[in-house]
């Protein structure tokens, strides 16, 4: 049965899948992704460098194009790319990139940057100035930086432009890559409120990437963890924190800083993280995450596990994770 567009989850991704030819080799950097996204959510992605994360954002935002699967907006699939020139692709899905320095075209000013998108809306120049103060002061920065060449903006200032130019024509999902990494600690904070204030002011879905779990969990509503091309578990934020189950996961938590006793407490017993993760040219056999696991068997080198439903709205993806838990090494 087809789903209608108004019951179509906001965006819905299937096996998407890309592999680049690289000389003799090949990078299988995304290998069946499965994720839905619904209206008003965040959705977590995180996972470390080399997990697929940044290729997962650039097929979702339109500007590169998947090798396999695809997904859908409002039920509408859009990934043969036709529609990614387009207005109403441009009007659902915008994003917001690491480094606001190179995101930004340095000889125009603001305002000429958030005139580039209005233009598409076919406004008036006296709308277009209209709604350039109105994004300015959405995004907390007053009438004067209208006139002001990127260079004369800080870290954070350029962030805001381009949280303004991703929002000019009135998005529904803005797909964030890493957007504060490359800011001060300070300004991360204040760039994260402005995104949590901006989603429930304007009713935005997120795809919030991040390699950073301690920001993830302030964040995202849910989260996906993503480790060599796939999720290998996927839960909402606060089930995914308190009950980790791939093996993956707890290796990425155990990394975090604890900040109190009772954060201590609360963790899970720690797992130390075993060396790097693989090339994605020649990836492990079975579980790909065997060559760093502390759990590994023979089992896990042969087959690749499917990703398990294990409990609401939890998934894993790991052929020991109930004998894990049963023998309370999980725990
Ligand atoms: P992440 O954002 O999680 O760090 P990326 O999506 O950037 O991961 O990269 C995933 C894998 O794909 C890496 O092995 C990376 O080297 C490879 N990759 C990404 N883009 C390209 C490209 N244009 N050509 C070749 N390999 C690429
Ligand atoms: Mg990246």
């Amino acid at each position: 049965m087809d789903v209608t567009p108004q019951d179509a989850p906001l965006l819905d991704v299937r096996q998407l899948s890309k592999s680049f030819q690289v000389g003799r080799d090949r990078v299988q950097a995304l290998r069946g992704v499965d994720f839905t996204l619904r209206t008003g959510q965040i959705l977590g992605l995180a996972g470390e460098s080399g997990s697929g994360k940044s290729t997962l954002a650039r097929i979702l935002a339109g500007s590169s194009a998947a090798s396999g699967g695809q997904f859908l907006l409002e039920g509408q699939d859009v990934s043969a790319g036709k529609l990614h020139d387009g207005r109403w692709f441009k009007q659902r899905v915008q994003m917001v990139f690491q480094d606001p320095t190179s995101s930004l075209n340095p000889r125009r000013t603001v305002a000429q940057t958030l005139e580039v998108p209005l233009r598409t809306l076919g406004l008036s120049a006296a709308a277009r100035q209209v709604r350039i103060a109105e994004l300015l002061d959405l995004v907390e920065l007053g009438g004067e930086y209208a006139s002001v060449f990127p260079s004369a903006l800080s870290g954070g200032q350029k962030q805001r432009v381009a949280v303004a130019r991703a929002l000019a024509i009135q998005p529904r999902l803005i797909v964030l890559d890493e957007p504060t990494s490359a800011l001060d600690v300070s300004v991360q904070a204040k760039i994260i409120q402005l995104l949590l204030r901006l989603r429930n002011q304007l009713d935005l879905s997120y795809l919030f990437i991040s390699h950073d779990l301690s920001l993830m969990r302030n964040v995202a509503d849910e989260t996906a963890i993503m480790y060599l091309g796939r999720i290998v578990e996927q839960a909402p934020t606060a089930e995914l924190f308190a009950r980790p189950r791939h093996p993956y996961t707890r290796m990425l938590l155990s990394a975090i800083p604890v900040v109190s006793a009772q954060e201590a407490q609360l963790r899970p017993a720690h797992i130390a993280v075993i060396g790097e993760i693989p090339s994605a040219t020649h990836l492990p056999s079975g579980c790909t995450f065997h060559t760093r696991c502390p759990y590994v068997t023979l089992a896990c080198k042969r087959a690749e596990p499917e990703l398990e439903v294990i409990g609401p709205g939890h998934a894993a993806r790991c052929i020991r994770v109930h004998e894990l838990e049963r023998s309370g090494v999980m725990s």
